[in-house]
């Protein structure tokens, strides 16, 4: 019995695909969009540290729409030539939120994508505003919008030309206290299914805690987003806003990781041509990758438990190999043998390898 597709690619609606520079959504991959909450006077010399992180969109936000009066209101328009300059440091493409119709003239040279932030998501002038540009659009979901009234906002948008819309969940608000919003995952098969608009989250806007920023982002990528949202900042306590939900570099970097393992493994890929189909051969490749850099650490640390010096066990090889190919019968018993050989001897003489080099800086 073959397995039904877990994510399917072919959908009621075509995929509509939205790129963001030349950051593909509702493709093969699921890019990860990632910067400080607020565009802060360093902001150029932060970016670089992010996109090597592995982000493929920056996160540029310079008019905040924040809860309070108060508190950092973001650089506003004198922000504008930090994401020049953080365009040229990092060659990414910028994502940023106007506020107010008259931002998005002025914004629009500065970036490569528009929020639409929650509280904006029924501010009817913006909406059509942003509908008249070229530039693709975020939309966020309302902090207690239906999903109707999410998609009847993306209709303004969309009716003013701009076919070129992401839906974005940001988590909504419901009784529960202990995270900022509630992750609403369904909102990601449903609303792909019923407009085929590629659809992104941004856990850390749910979590409000950077602890539960990669569990939630994981949740959403293995119910099928087509990309994320997160809050990173090379010095997270440091962010100038939503500091508690913010993670460093490091932790997007293992969010990236994770993203591309999960993607490789549950999503459909695209068969109908030549590239198509080497962009999911590279995509399980990279997951090939990382199973047997963790195969290599676990044979490092099992040798550790062996009596030495430790012999190979050909019974035991014999019944990894018969395993592998009980459930990959497409290379037949005679090559999963052969690729499943190759990769214990390898494995093994990593280790081996790794114990001498320890033994010499010793
Ligand atoms: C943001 O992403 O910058 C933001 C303010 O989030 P939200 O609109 O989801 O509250
Ligand atoms: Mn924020």
């Amino acid at each position: 019995m073959t397995a039904a597709p877990l994510l399917p690619a072919a959908r009621p609606h075509a995929q509509h695909a939205v790129r963001i520079g030349d950051v593909l959504f509702g493709g093969a991959a699921v890019p990860v969009i990632a910067g400080p909450c607020a565009v802060e006077p360093g902001y150029p010399e932060q970016v670089p540290h992010v996109a090597a992180a592995g982000a493929s969109v920056l996160r540029g936000c310079v008019h905040k729409p924040r809860t309070r009066p108060d508190t950092f209101q973001g650089l506003g328009a004198e922000g504008y030539p930090l994401l020049d300059a953080a365009r040229a440091a990092t060659g990414l493409p910028v994502i940023s939120e106007p506020l107010e119709v008259g931002d998005v003239e002025r914004l629009g040279p500065h970036c490569d994508a528009f929020l639409i932030g929650a509280r904006s998501m029924q501010n009817t002038p913006l909406l059509r505003e942003v509908g008249r540009q070229l530039h693709p659009v975020v939309l966020k979901r309302g902090l207690s919008a239906t999903y109707d009234e999410w998609l009847g906002a993306a209709e303004y948008v969309l009716a003013g030309g701009n076919d070129q819309v992401i839906l974005c969940e940001r988590g909504i608000r419901t009784f529960e206290t202990a995270t900022r919003n509630t992750l609403d995952v369904a909102a990601v098969p449903v609303l792909r299914e019923r407009t085929g608009l590629p659809v992104i989250v941004d856990p850390s806007h749910a979590a409000g805690q950077r602890a539960w920023v990669a569990p939630l982002a994981l949740a959403a990528v293995a119910a099928g987003a087509d990309g994320l949202i997160i809050e990173c900042h090379p010095d997270p306590d440091a962010s100038w806003s939503d500091a508690a939900q913010a993670i460093s570099p490091e932790q997007l970097r293992a969010i990236v990781d994770a993203v591309e393992f999960l993607s490789s493994a549950t999503r459909s890929p695209a068969l109908g041509s030549l590239s198509d189909c080497r962009e999911g051969i590279d995509q399980v490749d990279a997951a090939i990758a990382r199973l047997l850099e963790r195969r290599a650490a676990l044979v490092a640390a099992a040798q550790e438990h062996k009596p030495h010096p430790a012999g190979r066990d050909a019974e035991r090889e014999a019944r990894i190999a018969r395993r592998v190919a009980a459930r990959a019968p497409r290379l037949g018993a005679v090559g999963a043998e052969a690729v499943m050989q190759a990769i214990i001897t390898t494995c093994l003489a990593a280790s081996e390898a790794s114990k001498l080099e320890a033994a010499l800086a010793g």
